[in-house]
């Protein structure tokens, strides 16, 4: 492969490896679970996510994309998704990602900093009903926050294609406190009812495609939880999930989908999950908010 930019690789870095899904759609995939997707139209190319910043990820997609413009888009500000913002002079987000898509889950050593010929990038506010024209194929942004505040979902019109980002998995959404699980549903509803505009959904994690009718089962399975009725899982059978980052987490389970959530009332734990959502904890703190 002919490297544009220089990039030292750094001790932690994962490998990447990619396909093609359609003629013209690749799946990016980094390390063992986090899929990154570029879509090409006949002028312009749409990088979804730019993972941890890690790699050759800039070389690949430079690659990929040929002799196309490219334009980068993040699905929300978690850094497992924008961490490799920094490689592009510009990259499309939602305006609430604005303060946390630099915020790293850990420090950044300088040799990171180094490998970034973007340091500066600049940040190009989009929402929802803007229309990303790629040539040939238009890819519609929705505003669905639930997972995180700031999350855009597309519906890519070309290939029928749902890239929801972090809001549903295959097979788990992770919402982190029970009021979102409001909202996902209500996200969730709206999808479904735009479903005739997609054949498959295209999560950045546990695998994709999935079918559409994953959906069905994320709305019984929230709508069970706002009722008050949860089909909670045995935290005694999820006892390794319940640790760590998610401890205090309960998970319920419906058909193919599982919605992991905090109990209403919870206080966010100042653990480990505090730790990585350190800066959105200190807004909602001082904007009387609970994240
Ligand atoms: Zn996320
Ligand atoms: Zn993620």
């Amino acid at each position: 492969m002919e490297r544009k930019y220089k990039i030292v690789p750094l001790p932690n870095d994962e490998p990447y490896r990619w396909w093609r899904l359609f003629d013209d759609t690749y799946v990016i995939h980094y390390g063992e679970a986090l899929d990154l997707f570029l879509l090409l139209g006949s002028e312009k190319a749409l990088l979804i996510d730019t993972a941890y910043g890690r790699g050759d990820l800039p070389n690949i997609v430079d690659m990929l994309k040929g002799d196309r413009e490219l334009l980068v888009v993040n699905t929300h500000e978690h850094f497992d998704h924008t961490g490799g913002n920094r490689f592009f002079p510009k990259v499309y987000m939602s305006p609430l990602a604005f303060v946390n898509a630099d915020h790293a889950f850990g420090p950044l050593p300088q040799e990171w900093l180094d490998n970034m010929p973007y340091p500066d990038y600049e940040k190009i506010p989009v929402d929802d009903g803007y229309v990303f024209h790629l040539g040939g194929r238009d890819v519609e942004v929705l505003a669905t926050p639930a997972h995180c505040k700031s999350s855009l979902s597309f519906i890519d019109h070309g290939r029928r294609l749902l890239f929801p980002g972090d809001e549903l998995d295959a097979g788990q959404a992770n919402l982190n406190v029970f009021e979102s699980v409001g909202a996902f549903l209500k996200n969730c509803k709206r999808l479904k009812e735009r479903e005739a505009e997609y054949d498959f959904i295209m999560p950045n994690h546990n695998g994709c495609p999935v079918a559409k009718s994953y959906l069905d089962d994320f709305i019984t399975c929230a709508q069970h939880i706002v009722d008050g009725k949860p089909d909670l899982v045995d935290p005694d059978d999820v006892q390794d999930f319940c640790k760590g980052f998610f401890k205090g987490h309960l998970r319920a389970q419906v058909g193919d989908s599982c919605i992991n959530y905090l109990p209403e009332g919870f206080e966010i734990p100042r653990g480990p999950i505090a730790e990585i959502f350190k800066k959105e904890i200190a807004e909602a703190d001082e904007e009387g908010r609970s994240v």
